[in-house]
């Protein structure tokens, strides 16, 4: 975890000035750090999911104590409520101190279902897609000035098609993000206990949804929390034998969308 990060779900995409934010795993601290020092932050934060490793670092996430903040979060609405029930859970006595109610931000919440289109303003369109995850959870697409970006976690394949939901959320995208927690071997039995019915992909199906939907540049993303450096490196390894344009997601990534490059950003310069 000393190249690759150990911390949970947290991407950030910027269209021109406005800030898109997905999910609040523990690497949304950092952001946080970020923010605090630009004095005051707008954002827009979609969940995929409420599971606890998306949505656990936002008690720590230092711009919901200022009320300079302006938060609009969006996530599905299913039969067990929204976001906003969801982070009240969260943020409630014995789990954390401060109640989300007690928090400075402005909060709006927004309550989506898979397939709809939003309309952010500026030329950003954002569109959800139903993933296959116990529970549900949405995958989303990203499109701004001819650009588009496809983020799909969490998500387990079917055994004998494609996902055309997942195909369609990334079809023709620049960049895509895509649930390869396990390899196949892992995920069908061959190395100790298997992974099906857990709800997360393989770097190899991921290979093929990049392929089938025409993506430029596919990102290997949510890493099994088991796997170290050196079992990241030999499935980068793999992967590029197989896809001529796919990188490992990694703690401080940058990806400009129009190029494709990268940069990784130390977290010593960022703060
Ligand atoms: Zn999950
Ligand atoms: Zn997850």
């Amino acid at each position: 975890m000393l190249r690759y990060g150990g911390n949970t779900s947290c991407v950030e995409v910027r269209c021109g000035d406005r800030l898109l934010v997905f999910d609040s795993g523990t690497g949304i601290r950092n952001l946080g750090e970020q923010l605090v020092l630009c004095g005051s932050a707008s954002l827009a934060l979609f969940y995929t999911h409420m599971h606890l490793d998306h949505v656990m670092g936002l008690p720590f996430f230092a711009p919901l104590y200022l009320g300079t903040t302006q938060l609009d979060i969006y996530g599905q609405q299913t039969a067990h409520g929204g976001p906003r029930e969801a982070l009240v859970k969260l943020m409630t006595h014995p789990l954390f101190p401060v109640e989300l109610e007690q928090c400075s931000a402005r909060l709006q919440f927004f309550g989506l279902k898979p397939g709809q289109e939003l309309d952010l303003g500026d030329g950003i369109k954002v569109i959800t897609g139903l993933l296959n995850h116990p529970g549900d959870a949405l995958g989303y697409r990203i499109e701004y000035r001819s650009r588009a970006v496809a983020h799909v976690t969490d998500t387990e394949h079917f055994a004998d098609r494609l996902d055309q939901n997942v195909v369609a959320l990334c079809k023709n995208v620049d960049v895509m993000t895509y649930d390869a927690s396990y390899s196949n071997d892992e995920y069908c039995y061959k190395q100790g206990v298997g992974r099906k019915g857990w709800g997360h992909s393989t770097w190899e199906e991921a290979i093929r949804v990049a392929v089938a939907a025409n993506a430029k540049k596919l990102v290997l993303f949510h890493h099994d929390f088991t796997h170290t450096d050196a079992d990241l490196d030999s499935i980068r390894d793999g992967a590029m034998l197989a896809h001529n344009n796919v990188i490992l997601a990694q703690e401080g990534m940058e990806i400009d969308v129009a190029t494709g490059t990268y940069v990784v950003i130390p977290r010593s310069s960022v703060i």
